[in-house]
C-alpha cells in the first residue's frame, strides 16, 4: 500500500479521488493541491442557478470544510503544480513548494477556449469556466443591458437563457448550421433554437464574428457579413481546452488529454488521472475519448481510487449528461458517436419529448427534453445494450421498460 497520495486539481474529480480513498480504506496521507483559492466545488451551477440569483455561493461546495478535516484530507488552495519529477517522485508548485508522493493523481481538468479574435481582451468580455469568471459575469451582468454570447453550446446557451430570466436581450451567435450540434440530433438543436426565440433571445446560426469592437469596453459584435449587433457584455463559449501539459511536460503520452487505460492508469503506472483532463478507452464511444461532464468526473474518480489501493475495476460507465436552460432540462444518454438515423419519441412543442439515435439498428444516445424517465431508461438500455426498433422508439403508445431483462 502507497503511504503518501498526492491529487493535483481540486475539482470535481479530485474531490472524488479523495473521498473514494477513504471509502476504499486508505489510510496513508492525502493531499489535495488546487490552483483556485476554494474548496472543490460544482461548476454547473454557474451557468445555470447561480448566475440567476438561485443559488448562492455557499451552496456551491461539494462537501463542507469539516468533511476534509474529519477524513483527514489535506486541502492546499490557490497552489499551482507546475512540474513533476517522477524519478524523485515529487511535485513542484509555482510558490515553490515541494510534495512527495507515493502515488500521484492528476485530476487537471479543462479551461475554457480562448477565441482569437481582434477585441476579445476588452472590458465586458469574458467566459465561463470557475467561480471567479462567474462572479465577473454576475457583476457585469448587472450593468448591462445587452448580451452577446459567441458560441451556442451547452454552456451559451445556458448563460443566454440565463441572462433572459434576469431580463437582458440575448443574441446568441453559431458558427455552425445548428445549436450543440457536435453533441445531440438535429431534431433537438431544432427544438432548443424555437426554445430560444420563444424566450425572446435572438439566434444567429451559420454565423461568423469578424471582432468585438469597443473603446476599452466591449459595445458591439460586427459579424462576418459586416452587421453590428449592440453589446454591453459578451460572453465566449466555445468549447474546452484540456489542462494537460503538466502531464505531457512530464513525458507522460497524452493524446486529446492525459491517455489512461480503463484502470485510469497513465504511462507511468505510478500515476492515474481522472475527469475531464483524460482520454480513456469507451465502448460507447467504440474507442478513445474525451469526455467533460460530472458523471465522468465522478465515476473516473471512482475507479482511480480503486486503483491505487490495489484493485483492478475497470471503467465502463455509460456517459451521461444534463443541461438546463430555463424551464426546459436536457439530459443525454450515451454517445452521439456514428449516429444515421434519428427518431423522436413524443411531441417536441410540447417540450417534453426524447430523440433516439440510431447507428444503423443500435441506440447509441438519447437526449430527453423534460423527459427524466425516458434518460433513466436510455442509459439502461444504452449500458446493456438493448435496441428498441425505430417503429418502437418512436410510438409513445409501446412501453420500452419491458425490454429491459429483469422484465423479460
Ligand atoms: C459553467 C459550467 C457548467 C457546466 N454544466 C454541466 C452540466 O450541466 N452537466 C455536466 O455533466 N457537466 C457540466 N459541466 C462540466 C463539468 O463541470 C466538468 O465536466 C467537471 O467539473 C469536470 O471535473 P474535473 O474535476 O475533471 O475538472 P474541473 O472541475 O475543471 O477541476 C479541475 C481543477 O484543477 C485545477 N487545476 C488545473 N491545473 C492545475 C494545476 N497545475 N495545479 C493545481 N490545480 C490545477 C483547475 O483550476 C480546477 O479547479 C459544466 C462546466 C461549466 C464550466
Amino acid at each position: 500500500m502507497p503511504e503518501r497520495i498526492v491529487i493535483v486539481g481540486a475539482g470535481q474529480a479530485g474531490y472524488q479521488v479523495a473521498a473514494s480513498l477513504r471509502q476504499e480504506g486508505f489510510d496513508g496521507s492525502i493531499t489535495l493541491i488546487g490552483d483556485e483559492p476554494f474548496l472543490p466545488y460544482q461548476r454547473p451551477p454557474l451557468s445555470k442557478a447561480y448566475l440567476m440569483g438561485k443559488a448562492d455561493e455557499d451552496s456551491l461546495p461539494i462537501r463542507p470544510e469539516a468533511f476534509y478535516e474529519a477524513n483527514r484530507v489535506e486541502v492546499v488552495r490557490a497552489e499551482r503544480a507546475i512540474s513533476i519529477n517522477r524519478q524523485a517522485r515529487k511535485l513542484e508548485t509555482a510558490s515553490g513548494k515541494f510534495f512527495a508522493y507515493d502515488r500521484l493523481a492528476l485530476a487537471t481538468g479543462s479551461r475554457a477556449r480562448v477565441l482569437p479574435i481582434e477585441g476579445a481582451g476588452l472590458d465586458g468580455v469574458l467566459s465561463l469556466r470557475n467561480l471567479d469568471d462567474a462572479h465577473r459575469l454576475k457583476e457585469v451582468l448587472e450593468g448591462a443591458g445587452t448580451l452577446t454570447v459567441i458560441g451556442g453550446g451547452f454552456i451559451g446557451l445556458e448563460v443566454a437563457a440565463s441572462a433572459k430570466v434576469l431580463g437582458k436581450a440575448v443574441t446568441v451567435i453559431e458558427a455552425l448550421p445548428r445549436l450543440m450540434g457536435r453533441a445531440v440530433a438535429p431534431a433537438t438543436s431544432a427544438f432548443f433554437e424555437e426554445f430560444h426565440k420563444s424566450l425572446g433571445n435572438t439566434v444567429l446560426t451559420s454565423t461568423g464574428v469578424a471582432r468585438i469592437g469597443g473603446n476599452g469596453r466591449v459595445s458591439h459584435v460586427e459579424l462576418a457579413d459586416g452587421r453590428r449587433i449592440e453589446a454591453d457584455a459578451v460572453v465566449i463559449g466555445v468549447g474546452a481546452a484540456v489542462n494537460m501539459e503538466l502531464a505531457a511536460d512530464a513525458g507522460l503520452a497524452c493524446g486529446n488529454g492525459i491517455a489512461v487505460d480503463e484502470f485510469t492508469f497513465t504511462c507511468d503506472p505510478l500515476i492515474v488521472a481522472a475527469g475531464d483532463c483524460t482520454e480513456h478507452p469507451n465502448r460507447f464511444a467504440g474507442g478513445r475519448f474525451r469526455l467533460e461532464s460530472v458523471q465522468n468526473a465522478i465515476d473516473q474518480g471512482r475507479i482511480a481510487a480503486k486503483s491505487l489501493t490495489g484493485q483492478r475495476v475497470p471503467y465502463d460507465s455509460v456517459p451521461w449528461f444534463w443541461s438546463d436552460q430555463a424551464d426546459v432540462k436536457l439530459q443525454m444518454a450515451g454517445l452521439p458517436v456514428g449516429a444515421d438515423a434519428y427518431v423522436v419519441r413524443g411531441e417536441p412543442a410540447s417540450k417534453r419529448f426524447s430523440v433516439f439515435h440510431f447507428a444503423g439498428d443500435r441506440v447509441v444516445c438519447v437526449d430527453s427534453m423534460n423527459r427524466p424517465a425516458d434518460h433513466m431508461l436510455a442509459r439502461r438500455l444504452i449500458e446493456a445494450g438493448i435496441s428498441p426498433t425505430r417503429d418502437q422508439a418512436g410510438d409513445e403508445s409501446f412501453d420500452l421498460k419491458p425490454l429491459m431483462p429483469r422484465h423479460r
